[in-house]
C-alpha cells in the first residue's frame, strides 16, 4: 500500500550534515504515524506521502525544518554547586526553562570551577541536514494509534 493519512510507516534513515558527515542513523527501523501528527519532520512527511515499500526520500533540510535554529536563550550558565561532583561535558539531563514552560533536555557543554554551561538546543540545532530514508513497511494505523497520535508496536516509540 501507499503512504497516506493514518498509515503507520516504518523507515530506516541516515542524517548527514551538508559536508557528508554522519550525524544520526537509525540503528533499527523506526515507525511513525503518518498524517500530520507531528511525529517526524514535516517536509520529510510531505515527501513520503504516496510512497510505498522500497521507495526512498532524499532531502536537504534547512535548520528550521530539521532540528531547529540555534537559540542563544537556551544556553544557560549555572552555579557549579547545583550539579553533582561527577558531572562531565556531554552529559544530558532534563530541566525546566526559566520561564517555567515544559521540561526539556539540556546538554552540559562547559564546566569551570564556579560555573557550568548547559545548552537546551538540540545538538544539531542550526545545522542544515541531508536526510535520506527508505520505506521498510506501510500498514493501516489502528484506531488506538490514531487516537493516541503515535505508532504502537515493535518499532514505535511508545509502549504501553
Ligand atoms: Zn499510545
Amino acid at each position: 500500500m501507499n503512504i497516506c493519512k493514518d498509515t503507520v510507516v516504518t523507515i530506516t534513515y541516515v542524517v548527514r550534515d551538508l559536508e557528508g558527515k554522519l550525524l544520526e542513523e537509525s540503528d533499527e527501523a523506526v515507525s511513525y504515524l503518518h498524517g500530520g501528527y507531528d511525529n517526524i519532520f514535516p517536509l520529510v512527511e510531505q515527501a513520503l506521502e504516496g510512497k510505498a515499500v522500497g521507495d526512498t526520500v532524499d532531502l536537504k533540510l534547512q535548520p528550521a525544518d530539521a532540528f531547529g535554529e540555534f537559540d542563544e536563550e537556551l544556553v544557560r550558565l549555572e552555579p557549579r554547586e547545583s550539579f553533582p561532583p561527577e558531572i562531565e561535558i556531554g552529559m544530558q539531563f532534563v530541566g525546566s526553562p526559566l520561564d517555567g514552560s515544559e521540561e526539556m533536555l539540556y546538554t552540559v557543554t562547559d564546566i569551570s570551577e564556579e560555573k557550568v554551561v548547559v545548552d537546551g538546543n538540540h545538538p544539531y540545532a542550526g545545522q542544515a541536514v541531508h536526510f535520506q530514508c527508505a520505506v521498510a513497511e506501510v500498514r493501516p494505523a489502528t484506531a488506538d494509534e490514531v487516537s493516541h497520535r503515535h505508532a504502537h508496536g515493535a518499532h514505535g516509540h511508545h509502549h504501553h
